[in-house]
């Protein structure tokens, strides 16, 4: 395993474990003895509990885990940026969070949601705090009132979206980068069978004895990005983490970063009233 420095000093593995719709404690058992040693959970996932329950049972000490949650659009629009992480903390059954993210820009309430998430930073009951799916003006508004930097953007990004402009902000910020359906997302699975049959990623696959999904995962942490894909099928989830053998080329990652389309498979920031 590889980790990232957050701009807070705290270290993080750049391969976690996204648990959005896994719903049994078994799922998460497959991941951490598997070695995956982070997790990526939302208040909106609906499953805080199962993952701290299976947290508990593996046994595994806090201090070896890092853990991320989210503030929920809902809680936002309900004016409960400032005590849902109390909520998600009960749920988890920690008395700390490694990384609170707010989940989407709200247009009405992210930049005061981003002065409550300080206050839950500055309190130590989240370790860092950080934003997902902000677009470089949402940055650059919050940026006029934060006190703390935000440790990291969660953002949509894979071979067919690869976001370098709002990569290069970030970094610019101190920013790390960290992709949310880096597979290509599990809606549109025509889209992900042709992203896993394109060429370059079948020939990179060929070369290094991996497969297309590996290379794509692979790709993201020589960039430096955190990656956090999710598989219920165990199988996979060893598959997903087995990628810390090998290295692509600087002349591979940019064949990768060749074949962005900017196309998105989920909700468009831009258009958050509209999906949510
Ligand atoms: P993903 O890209 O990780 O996975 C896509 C699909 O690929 C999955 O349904 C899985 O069945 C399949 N898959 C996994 N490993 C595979 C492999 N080795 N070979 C072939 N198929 C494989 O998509 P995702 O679940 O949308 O995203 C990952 C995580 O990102 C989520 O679980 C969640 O934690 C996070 N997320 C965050 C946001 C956000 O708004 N911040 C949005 C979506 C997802």
């Amino acid at each position: 395993m590889k980790n990232i420095t957050l701009n807070t000093g705290a270290k993080m593995p750049m391969l976690g474990f996204g648990v959005f719709k896994i719903s049994d404690t078994s799922t998460i058992h497959a991941a951490l003895e598997a070695g995956y040693r982070s997790i990526d959970t939302a208040s909106a996932y609906d499953n805080e509990e199962l993952v701290g329950a299976a947290i508990r049972e593996s046994g595994i000490p806090r201090d070896e885990l890092f853990v991320t949650t989210k503030l929920s659009n809902t809680g936002q629009r309900e004016g409960r940026a400032e005590t849902e992480l109390e909520e998600s903390l009960k749920r988890l059954g920690l008395d700390y969070v490694d990384l609170y993210l707010m989940h989407w820009p709200v247009p009405e309430t992210y930049v005061n949601s981003w002065l409550a998430m300080e206050k839950h930073f500055k309190s130590g009951r989240a370790k860092a705090i950080g934003i997902s799916n902000f677009e470089p003006r949402h940055i650059a508004e919050i940026k006029k009132q934060w006190s703390v930097v935000p440790a990291m953007n969660q953002i949509e990004l894979h071979p067919r979206l690869t976001q370098k402009p709002l990569l290069e902000l970030c970094k610019a910020e101190t920013i790390a980068p960290q992709s949310w359906s880096p597979l290509g997302g599990g809606k549109d699975f025509s889209f992900k069978e042709q992203l896993f049959a394109n060429e370059t990623l079948v020939s990179l696959a060929k070369k290094y004895g991996k497969t297309p999904a590996q290379i794509i995962l692979r790709w993201n942490i020589d960039l430096g990005i955190v990656a956090i894909p999710k598989s219920s099928t165990p199988a996979r989830i060893q598959e997903n983490i087995d990628i810390f053998d090998f290295e692509l080329t600087p002349a591979e990652v940019a064949a990768i970063d060749a074949l962005n389309q900017d196309h998105r498979t989920g909700p468009n920031p831009e258009d958050f009233h509209h999906n949510f």
